[in-house]
């Protein structure tokens, strides 16, 4: 066996695991957990906001980011706009989205990060009102590499 480290979009990774799920609706998709190597975990939160965002790219900044990133990461519509959805269990968002606003990213070592949504004009997606509270977050680096639905999350283990 090789040496695992693995250097990529979120820096060298010295472990990676992986499944792939096979659901009732659309194509099969991976979940993966990365663990970075102690000197790339990361330990700020402007760190976290360099590899991974929560907002709508500008559409005059880099359209391309702008068109991937609202065609494939936002979520919904679910909640009272679609009580149908597939995310939807006792009337509310098993993602519990939509998001709230905030205006800077905040990290506690043992949880979630919270990302940086600022409130936001409204881009219509899939004919409706979206704005950065329905974002999955991303890493701008592998959607434009990968033209896919590819959501990015800190895990509390790649803290420190
Ligand atoms: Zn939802």
């Amino acid at each position: 066996m090789g040496d695992p480290t693995v250097y990529g979009a979120l820096r060298k990774s010295i472990a990676q695991v992986h499944t792939i799920e096979f659901q009732r609706r659309g194509l099969p998709h991976a979940h993966t957990l990365i663990v970075l190597r102690a000197a790339d975990k990361f330990s700020t939160s402007e760190h976290i906001d360099k590899f991974v965002r929560a907002e709508i790219p500008s559409s005059i900044e880099n359209l391309r980011l702008h068109e991937i990133e609202t065609r494939c990461l936002m979520h919904g519509p679910c909640g009272i706009d679609n009580p149908g959805a597939h995310c939807m269990e006792a009337d509310q968002c098993n993602k519990m989205f939509p998001k709230e606003f905030r205006t800077a990213t905040t990290m506690n070592v043992s949880v979630y990060p919270l990302y940086c949504r600022c409130p936001s004009d409204t881009t219509f997606v899939r004919g409706r009102e979206m704005d950065n509270r329905l974002v999955a977050p991303y890493n701008p680096y592998l959607l434009l590499k990968y033209n896919a639905h590819i959501n990015v999350e800190v895990s509390p283990l790649c803290m420190r």
